[in-house]
């Protein structure tokens, strides 16, 4: 049977990012020939493309989205959108993640605390922090073409 892969529609070539270009990886895609790909953007389907960036805060209340235009909480859109999805595919064998981003990377976003000072380099986005919730095994893309070479 087909592996079946949840991967950011970003790096398929979907001009889906904040400023509306795309992060296509055509190693990537050689590499995943064969497979069931299942895009998913969270950031476009809540906000729509273009759109203003967001970071990772460390709250209180846990790890959170914050836009860079407005200081508002935007987690709560992304974190729906991420359970629909795993709710509607539960039989994903692997997610791939875009690198960096907020809501897609896995061990690579950026966290900052409140005041806005970096505390991690190495933090996962809201996407993909459902994905991992649920056991699915997880990948940024970039680990995921070096570590299958
Ligand atoms: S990284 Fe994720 S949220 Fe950002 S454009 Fe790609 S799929 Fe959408």
């Amino acid at each position: 049977m087909k592996k079946k892969i949840a991967i950011s529609a970003c790096l398929l070539g979907e001009a889906c990012r904040y400023d509306g270009t795309d992060n296509r990886n055509d190693l990537l895609l050689e590499k995943l020939k064969g497979m069931e790909l299942v895009p998913f953007c969270p950031e476009d389907h809540a906000f729509g493309t273009p759109r203003p960036t967001m970071d990772l805060v460390a709250k209180e209340e846990g790890v959170r989205a914050v836009s860079n235009e407005s200081g508002n909480d935007l987690s709560d859109p992304v974190i729906a959108y991420a359970k629909d999805f795993f709710d509607a595919h539960g039989d994903i064998d692997l997610f791939i993640g875009k690198d960096r981003s907020p809501s897609c990377g896995v061990c690579s976003a950026k966290c900052y605390d409140e005041a806005k000072n970096l505390i991690s380099a190495e933090a996962t986005g809201l996407m993909a922090t459902e994905a991992k919730r649920r056991g699915i095994t997880a990948y940024d893309a970039e680990t995921y073409l070096k570590e299958t070479v």
